[in-house]
């Protein structure tokens, strides 16, 4: 398996080269030159590492053994609070939800970030090299980044998060980990802000000449591959009666990350019928899928920061495939985008992406109705994140096996939960430590030069 670049469809970069590589040299996005299938036989029987080993395997085995891949995935999962892992919980009639927050950090982040961690450091090992993690956050991937490198010597970590727009718990989970090689930066100016200054960054030649500049962002291929497994999990989840007729997907989104995890089961034969992408009032996916303008507005705060994103870095993904992989024609989109703030995507594009997807926008006055009504009709209190997809789950009367994404645990959230139901969530053990720890931030300038001479006076 070799990987080429949205932007350049000519390139045959090997798995190593892109786990340690950002963006590809032309700015574009990593994917495998094919998309091997999976047999759906194979998945039934099988635990929640197993099925990792099976879906992670065809991208990885040219240069790390199963062997070798199996023995970090399950050191990876064993951490997690829940022995199946991602368990799915049933609902009502044909509606389920995929709860995804049972590793260290309590987001879906941790699914991909702990085993990208563990994989970069077997990569290192022996190696005598040292590399910088840069990404940006909204919220959940810093702390689940973090988590995954903390105390690891040949890894210094900078994670750029917009300052007091994440919340308060996001916020101590990033700045109260002591260890030397993490490196908090909180950034006057929202989130877009920040992921614009890391992909300056990775395209920056006087870093590039100094150290290795790994992306954690969901850009890194291996944070994709790594979620698609929960999508079969599901899958494996089901008897075979429930199942016959396909499942569908409801994905909060942002970055468009996890769902795109999604369109790869379906690539590698899961049977999909409908992807459903969710977004909060930052509803540019929605626009874009709907009405095939994709216009960048301003950012709003929402009850859902992690979601709170204008520039969804992974839509280039789908964007490439739906041009039947011509780097050309995706080229001359992506730089009028980024030059004018708007594209009108072709209507063969719009077309090819409303045979999978559809989207919706869900208010923040919606979040907290449905955080209410979840708690009390089925006793299901859920982070206003999940929140968005948990209206479109409780509204849906198709008969398709609906399955939303529980993306969070609520108690990340107080703040929207005791707007949503009068009290305060309860937290868990693991989570109560952090607010008498003493924290460790930089703030920083919206200004590439400001925060790019912060990252080189530290490496
Ligand atoms: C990251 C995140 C999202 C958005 O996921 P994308 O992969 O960026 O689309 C939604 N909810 C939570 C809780 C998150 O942490």
């Amino acid at each position: 398996m070799y990987y080429l670049s949205t932007r350049n469809n000519k390139l045959e970069e090997s798995f190593e080269n892109i786990l340690f590589q950002g963006l590809s040299k032309e700015g574009g996005l990593f994917l495998p030159a094919v998309w091997p299938k999976i047999n759906l036989n194979e998945i039934n029987n099988k635990n929640y590492e197993e099925i990792a080993l099976q879906i992670i395997s065809p991208y990885i085995k040219q240069t790390l053994s199963d062997e070798n891949l199996k023995k970090i995935i399950d050191q990876t999962y064993k951490n997690f609070r829940k022995k199946n892992i991602a368990p799915l919980v049933k609902i009502d009639n044909n509606k389920y939800i995929l709860e995804l927050f049972h590793g260290p950090t309590f987001a879906f982040k941790d699914y991909a970030l702990q085993f990208l961690g563990n994989l970069i450091s077997s990569f290192l090992e022996n190696k005598n090299k040292k590399i910088t993690i840069l990404g940006a956050t909204s919220g959940d991937t810093g702390s689940a980044a973090i988590n995954a490198f903390k105390g690891k010597n040949e890894v210094e970590v900078f994670i750029l998060h917009p300052f007091e727009k994440v919340s308060k718990v996001q916020r101590l989970q990033m700045t109260t980990v002591e260890d030397n090689n993490i490196h908090n930066l909180a950034i006057r100016g929202n989130f877009d802000d920040c992921q614009k200054i890391v992909k300056k960054l990775f395209v920056d030649e006087e870093i590039q000449s100094k150290t290795t500049l790994t992306a954690i962002n969901s850009i890194n291929w291996v944070r994709i591959i790594s979620q698609t497994v929960y999508y079969f999990w599901s899958f494996a989840q089901l008897d075979e009666k429930t199942k016959k007729d396909g499942l569908s997907f409801i994905v909060p989104s942002g970055n468009f990350g996890n769902i795109f995890s999604a369109r790869v089961a379906k690539y590698m034969g899961l049977p999909i019928n409908n992807l459903h992408v969710v977004t909060n009032e930052n509803d540019i996916l929605n626009k874009t899928i709907n009405s095939g303008l994709m216009k960048i507005d301003k950012v709003k705060q929402t009850y859902s920061p992690s979601m709170d994103i204008q520039v969804s870095s992974n839509f280039e993904r789908q964007l490439f495939e739906s041009f039947n992989r011509d780097s050309n024609q995706l080229v001359k989109l992506m730089n009028f985008f980024s030059e004018n703030g708007y594209q009108t995507l072709p209507s063969s594009i719009i077309a090819d992406i409303k045979k999978h997807y559809k989207a919706y926008t869900v208010s923040d006055l919606e979040i907290l109705n449905t955080i209410k009504l979840f708690n009390e009709k089925y006793k299901y209190l859920a982070d206003p994140h999940t929140a968005t997809g948990l209206k479109i789950l409780e509204d849906m009367n198709d008969s398709n096996i609906n399955i939303s994404l529980a993306c969070a645990h609520p108690a990340k959230f107080g703040n929207a939960i005791k707007k949503a139901i009068g009290k305060d969530p309860i937290f868990p053990k693991d989570l109560e430590n952090i607010f008498d720890k003493k924290e460790k931030m930089t703030i920083l300038n919206n200004d590439l030069n400001e925060i790019k001479n912060h990252i080189l006076n530290k490496i």
